[in-house]
């Protein structure tokens, strides 16, 4: 059987358009005799909106709350009318949909009395996003003639309880997803359920991190030894940089496994950090897809990519940044200093992306602005103390950066006119990062894709698309 899991975001389920053309797609791989797993975000923006009602609800604003519930009541309303059109499914859908908002309003009543949003109850707002554009999607299926069956991910994709960013229990997931979603694929029905959310082992919802459905799709696809785990949003694929900051940006028609977690951990917002580990374990195809132009072929992450003779294979910008400087004044760096320093933001369970030393300082880049003034009140027990956001770490990713020598001055000189801050070649053979101010981010892009992919393989990036 070759079962494939298609992960839908949330620009490919965004209004009843976008939906038909997803199930045109899905509809496209059950007729060459595939056995799709559907995984789907909540419609583009929910999320956030849902978060906002949230915050509004948790500040006793009520009125606010409600009024961006009623918004989105009535978009997922006005979706699931206008894409079913047999009159007793639609009113059953619509009744679904008004079911799970009326509990919604109850949550942000009760929310808008307490005043205290803890991590648990946004989960638990935050997954109505996926849980019902999971059933509006099913819905749709239906009626264009694929055999959907919609099932709650809560059920199947178990985790941890860090609310918000709850890490998967793979051997329990590996083991519902076989028991729920095989059954129904053998029976030739097409699963439909979200991403994003899941329950942990009491039942209790969570949610595996912003972006988690490409995480979800990956899950699944790693449970169900799938043949490929498809990643359809709105690029073409991986891309040399983010198309929305550099137009001439070139689709990346094969990557590596390795190339492309780097790009995703260090800010490629079209794929989630954690979605390449399921796939590495079982070694399954990736691929990233366009949901708005499903005939090109998107881009194919593989455990082994051909040899590429550009330098670089695409470039990849976090930011909302800070650098903290660590300077022992009093002392020189003593033995088991470090340690101490890291037990700081072990405490404060903060990740830190960069580090570069020096006898008497640390630099180190960590991606939390809200948890620095604790974090800096701890360190100044042991040293001086500065810290600066708004900063951004450029990282640019290539086959065997390290084995190409003068690369570094290419780099640097392709950005002279740019003040940079830390630079990092050390960890890793294929990375090449650094940081810079936030708002000198887009023209270090730029300057950098200019400079590097003038003259880019053919075998490796469509460079067709720029004759066009
Ligand atoms: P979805 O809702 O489908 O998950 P996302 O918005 O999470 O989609 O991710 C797709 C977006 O990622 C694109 O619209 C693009 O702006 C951005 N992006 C950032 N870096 C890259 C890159 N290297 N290649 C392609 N897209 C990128
Ligand atoms: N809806 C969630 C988010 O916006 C998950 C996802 O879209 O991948 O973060
Ligand atoms: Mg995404």
């Amino acid at each position: 059987m070759s079962l494939v899991v298609m992960k839908f975001g949330g620009t490919s389920v965004e209004d009843p358009a976008a939906i038909g053309r997803t199930a045109a797609i899905v509809a496209g791989r059950v007729a060459l005799g595939k056995q799709p797993v559907v995984v789907v975000s909540a419609m583009a923006k929910v999320t956030d909106q849902l978060l906002r009602a949230a915050a509004a609800a948790a500040q006793g604003d009520r009125t606010g709350a409600m009024a961006i519930s009623t918004r989105l009541r009535s978009r997922h309303r006005d979706t699931a009318a206008a894409l079913i059109e047999n009159s007793a499914d639609s009113a059953a859908l619509i009744e679904l949909i008004d079911q799970k908002f009326d509990s919604l309003d109850e949550i942000l009543r009760g929310l808008a009395a307490i005043l205290e949003l803890t991590p648990r109850i946004s989960d638990l707002i935050v997954s109505y996003g996926e849980r019902i554009s999971s059933r509006i999607v099913a819905a749709a299926f239906r009626e264009r003639g694929i055999d959907a069956v919609h099932v709650d991910a809560r059920e199947i994709i178990v985790t941890d309880s860090q609310f918000q960013r709850a890490v998967p229990l793979d051997a329990v997931i590996d083991k519902r997803a076989q028991e729920k979603l095989l059954p129904l694929t053998s029976l030739g029905k097409v699963p439909v359920m979200g991403g994003f959310i899941a329950s942990n082992e009491a039942g209790i919802t969570t949610t595996i991190g912003r972006g988690g459905s490409d995480f979800t799709g990956a899950l699944v696809g790693g449970a169900l030894s799938a043949e490929a785990i498809e990643i359809w949003t709105d690029v073409d694929g991986i891309m040399t940089t983010d198309p929305r900051v550099c137009p001439d940006a070139l689709r990346v028609k094969v990557i590596s496994f390795e190339e492309a977690a780097e790009l995703a951990y260090f800010g490629a917002k079209v794929l989630h950090p954690a979605t390449i580990l399921p796939a590495v374990k079982k070694n399954i195809p990736v691929l990233v897809l366009n949901s708005r132009n499903a005939a090109c072929e998107g881009t194919r992450i593989t455990s082994l990519a051909p040899h590429c003779k550009s330098p670089f294979k695409s470039i990849a910008v976090k930011k909302k940044l800070s650098i903290i400087d660590v300077v022992a004044s009093r002392m020189l760096m003593t033995h088991g200093y470090m340690s101490e320093i890291f037990a700081i933001f072990d405490k404060h369970q903060c990740a830190v992306d960069m580090v570069s030393t020096s006898e008497v300082s640390v630099s180190l880049t960590v991606d939390s602005n809200e948890k620095l003034p604790a974090i800096a009140a701890d360190l100044s027990k042991l040293a001086d103390v500065k810290y600066e956001g708004r900063k951004a770490l450029v990282c640019m990713v290539g086959e065997d950066i390290r084995g190409q020598s003068g690369m570094a001055a290419q780099v640097f000189s392709a950005i002279r006119h740019i003040n940079v801050r830390m630079i990092s070649q050390g960890a890793s053979e294929i990375n090449m990062s650094f940081m810079i101010d936030e708002d000198d981010a887009d023209e270090a892009v730029r300057s950098l894709h200019a400079a590097f992919f003038k003259d880019p393989d053919p075998a490796i990036f469509d460079v067709e698309a720029r004759k066009v």
